[in-house]
């Protein structure tokens, strides 16, 4: 521990984000990076406790009094190569992590936790040497095939790398990075970042084939016999609907509709042939996660007239009840970048019908009712049904699992009762030599979970081949 006295004397300050007046004309990253002084001082409030219960917290099981201690004395050097040895891509992770990892601080027990994820950011961008390519490990003569390239195939596939094996990845986009790169926004996460990543993979080894949907543009059992393994890091991408009557009117769109196309339209393509713009628009998000906050500092950036956020859910609380304690992932009222630029949330809200405008072809209006939970039915409560102004309606309600026809029923992996492919602890599926990484086997989740899906599963692999 560099400073036994830091958590005494050094107050938690988070870094902040640009002025919202300044942001939400641009799609670069919000937030700001604190100067090197306030990075150390931070660093310096970590207790080197006993019981290291971050560790526990984050799913990649991130050393992190280390790399603080490291931080505190000012060797950036060894604290990449101690952050580096758990996480492949801690850019992503210190910038879209929720920093599970902070909810189970020591410290937060009795004052705030340490800014573990801001330290994790400071440490990824001044960590030149871990952006090299590392030198070829020996042959094994094996050959892998990883399908997906979101975080979890592309951890894995870094990983296999690493171990020697000769690695394609195929990805069905045109781009490599999954919901990295069409779903989260690049004011959350600028894309640079991610094909400075992929020309490190790339030099290290890995082959890279876009554009190619596994099951349909290839044949899954062909592929399963030109590779001494398969691993299908295919993502959760079929978006939880809506059944209401108007679903099918103009103007009502799933979130990675929208998300995609403004993705695609900062990387410079082509506008799409229908496109999704919410300039001068009432913007109704349905959804409280993440999704629908990309949702919100999207429309924000376009120009929306006003932008209203809907949850089904009842309002959290604003701090933990004792039912929740730590070191439990928190379960209160969380304001994103996205919130804090311009945006009405409602909680406690259900969407009953969406309503046309005179030509009864697109939305004009949302129709709802306030509604809670007894006894796990959810109950309209009288007297609450209210109209808004929604030309543009966008679900974010979440994913049901990985897509059906194709790869899937080509292998006829074995799923579970929520449609999630079923593996055991090294990612074995139903299929022999066929494993499973990230959100298609774990349902949906975080890009932290993805990433340390993606590493184990690598590993299960290269034992597998060991023995195969
Ligand atoms: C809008 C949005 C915002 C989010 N924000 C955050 C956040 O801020 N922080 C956070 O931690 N998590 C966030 N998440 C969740 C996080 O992005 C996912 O948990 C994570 O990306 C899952 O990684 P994955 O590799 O399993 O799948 P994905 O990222 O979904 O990647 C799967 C890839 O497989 C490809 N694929 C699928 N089938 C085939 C096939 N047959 N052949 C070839 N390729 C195929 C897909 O095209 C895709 O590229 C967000 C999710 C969304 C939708
Ligand atoms: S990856 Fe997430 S949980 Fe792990 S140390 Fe970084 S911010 Fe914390």
């Amino acid at each position: 521990m560099g400073n036994p006295r830091g958590f005494l004397e050094v107050p938690r300050k988070k870094s902040g984000d640009r002025p919202v007046d300044e942001r939400v004309h641009d799609y670069r990253e919000t937030g700001v990076e604190h100067p090197p002084d306030v990075i150390t001082a931070q660093a310096s409030r970590c207790m080197d406790c006993g019981i290291p219960f971050c560790h526990e917290g984050c799913p990649l099981g991130n050393v992190i009094p280390e790399f603080n201690d490291h931080v505190y004395r000012g060797r950036m050097a060894d604290a990449a190569r101690v952050l580096y040895s758990t996480n492949n891509f801690p850019e992503v992770t210190g910038r879209v992590c929720p920093a599970p990892c902070e909810a189970s601080c020591v410290l937060g027990l009795e004052d705030a936790p340490v800014t573990i994820k801001d330290v994790e950011r400071t440490i990824a961008n001044q960590s030149d040497e871990q952006l090299r390519p590392r030198a070829a490990a020996r042959p094994s003569g094996r050959r892998v095939a990883v399908v997906g390239s979101g975080p979890a195939g592309l951890a894995c596939a870094q990983q296999l790398v690493r171990a020697g094996h000769a690695v394609v990845l195929f990805e069905r986009d045109d781009r490599v990075g999954g919901l990295l790169r069409y779903g989260i926004p690049d004011f959350k996460l600028e894309k640079s970042l991610l094909d400075r990543r992929l020309a490190q993979m790339i030099a290290e080894g890995l082959e890279v084939q876009t554009g190619v949907d596994v099951g349909t543009t290839v044949d899954a059992e062909d592929l399963r016999s030109r590779y001494d393994a398969v691993v299908l890091a295919i993502g959760s991408r079929v978006p939880r609907d809506l059944p209401v009557p108007g679903r099918e009117l103009a103007g009502v769109h799933f979130a990675m509709e929208y998300l995609t196309q403004q993705n695609r339209r900062v990387a410079g393509d082509a506008e799409a042939s229908a496109p999704i713009d919410a300039r001068d628009k009432h913007v109704v998000v349905i959804g409280g996660g993440d999704t629908g906050s990309d949702c919100v500092g999207t429309a924000n950036r376009q120009g929306a007239a006003s932008v209203t956020q809907l949850e089904l859910m009842p309002k959290p609380p604003l701090v933990r009840m004792p039912d929740n304690p730590w070191p439990e992932w928190p379960l209160v009222l969380r304001t994103s970048s996205s919130h804090e630029e311009g945006c009405e949330r409602d909680f406690s809200v259900m969407t009953r019908a969406l309503l046309p405008d005179a030509s009864g072809q697109r939305v004009a209006k949302l129709s709802a009712v306030r509604a809670r939970f007894t006894g796990g039915k959810l109950e309209e409560l009288p007297d609450s049904a209210m109209d808004l102004p929604a030309d543009l309606v966008l679900l974010a309600m979440g994913f049901v699992g990985p897509e059906r026809p194709g790869i899937i029923d080509a292998l006829g992996l074995e799923l579970d009762a929520r449609g999630n492919i079923v593996t055991t602890a090294t990612g074995s599926t139903s299929v022999p030599g066929v494993f499973a990484a990230g959100d298609g086997s774990r349902g949906q989740s975080l890009v932290v979970w993805a990433i340390a899906d993606g590493r184990r599963v690598a590993a299960g692999v290269d034992a597998w081949l060991a023995y195969s």
